[in-house]
């Protein structure tokens, strides 16, 4: 175990509240608390990235924040060094139905805003709310450690990590993951369900320089995304049938890279080369309570969704921005009036995102002729008809 002096932890320590993973989202919270001058202990077990330089590879994984995500990461100090680092602003939104000829494009000026989001990559993301971290002295971390154990005595919820050191707090918070300790080890149970679908990620090389716009295409078989990212640079999520995505993942370089060419429209511009690959499958979860006795939980511990519209971690950073709000003036930080009201301002928002990214998921598939013909009015409803545009690309952008 280390932590940012490399000084050695006692035994047993005393914080006002423990977070639990240090992804984007538990950072985030961690860095919100410690601002504000709570005393946070931060437990990771995974290895923390460090910013890239110009030349490291992309992360395979990437976000597309949007205006208010960015918004919040200004608000903590870390979003200068993001920008700086690599980023790729997008300004245009352009989405169509390989099945008809609905096709709409989104703008940033329907949305009086300079950019509908920033392309930013994962790792980039969590190593700069780390050096953020680790230069706020009212955040111990605890790197390399994972809980062990946890109950509550009198007003305290104790947590073991690695079985050898006991921290005590008012509140422990769950930020981590989909795979959550702490969901479990607080008795929270969730509703889940599977997509029989996998996103296959890719990050390749492009023959024209950094655009301002992301693609995506509905064909039967899921979405084709295409994203830039700094340079000469892209993107690719494709969604499919689990089989098909192992299959074409087990593909060398070469054949894969044709495979690309031949299914991508060539509107994305030529992909030279592929640099990373992966694929993750999706799963659709929600907790069905986000509280329990000094215990709360948020980010995708809480929930998660198909990524196919770049949601997920926007829902756990206006989770973080929700309890952070709800726990600032509050005296006693597990009181379950402050978390019931953070369960309240955000269980309906999730909901509803979630709802609408099924609708999307499963209404594209369809071979049902009228409700392809249904679906392909419908985006040139919203391509025609500029008030409706505009809320679609407000609500796409983070406002609500
Ligand atoms: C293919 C794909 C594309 C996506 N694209 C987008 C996008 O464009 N935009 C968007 O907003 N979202 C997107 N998402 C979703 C987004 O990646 C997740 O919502 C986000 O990563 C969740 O962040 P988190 O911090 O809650 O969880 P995680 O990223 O899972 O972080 C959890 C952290 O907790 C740590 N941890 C776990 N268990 C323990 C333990 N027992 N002890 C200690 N530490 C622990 C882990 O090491 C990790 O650091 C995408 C997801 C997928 C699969």
């Amino acid at each position: 175990m280390t932590t940012q002096t490399h000084t050695p932890h006692p035994p047993h320590s005393q914080h006002d509240v423990i977070v639990v993973g240090g992804g984007m989202v538990g950072a985030s919270i961690a860095l919100a608390l410690g601002q504000i001058g709570w005393q946070v202990a931060l437990v990771e077990d995974q290895p923390i990235p460090t910013l890239p330089d110009a030349q490291a590879p992309f992360d395979i994984r990437v976000s597309a924040l949007s205006p208010k995500s960015i918004a919040f990461l200004q608000q903590l100090g870390v979003w200068p060094t993001i920008r700086h680092t690599r980023s790729a602003p997008y300004r245009r939104m352009r989405v169509w139905d390989a099945a008809g000829g609905g096709d709409v494009t989104f703008q940033a000026s329907d949305t009086g805003l300079p950019e509908l989001g920033f392309i930013v990559e994962n790792s980039l993301i969590q190593a700069a709310l780390w050096q953020a971290i680790t230069n706020t002295d009212t955040i111990t971390c605890f790197r390399h450690s994972h809980p062990t154990h946890w109950h509550i005595e009198g007003n305290k919820a104790q947590l073991c990590v690695n079985g050898e050191h006991r921290l005590s707090a008012q509140l422990l918070i769950g930020a981590d993951g989909a795979k959550s300790w702490v969901r479990t080890a607080v008795g929270i149970t969730d509703t889940h369900s599977e997509y029989d679908t996998a996103a296959q990620v890719l990050s390749v090389r492009t023959d024209y320089p950094q655009q301002d716009i992301t693609w995506q295409r509905f064909t039967p078989h899921g979405p084709q995304a295409f994203l830039p990212l700094a340079g000469n640079h892209a993107s690719v999520v494709w969604y499919d049938q689990i089989e098909a995505v192992k299959q074409r993942h087990s593909l060398t370089d070469e054949a894969l890279l044709d495979e690309l060419k031949a299914q991508f429209p060539t509107e994305l511009g030529r992909i030279t080369g592929i640099e990373t690959r992966g694929y993750f499958p999706i799963r659709r979860m929600h907790a069905t309570r986000y509280t329990a006795e000094r215990a709360v939980i948020l980010g995708d511990a809480a929930h998660t969704i198909h990524p196919l519209a770049g949601q997920g971690v926007n829902l756990g950073f206006y989770d973080v921005m929700a309890l952070a709000e709800c726990l600032k003036n509050t005296d006693d930080l597990g009181a379950p009036k402050a978390l019931n009201r953070y369960e309240r301002m955000r269980r309906a928002d999730n909901l509803i995102t979630q709802t609408g990214m099924d609708a999307f998921h499963f209404g594209f598939r369809t071979q049902n002729p009228w409700l392809i013909g249904a679906r392909n009015l419908g985006l040139t409803t919203v391509a025609s008809l500029s008030p409706l545009r505009k809320i679609v690309s407000r609500l796409a952008s983070g406002q609500r």
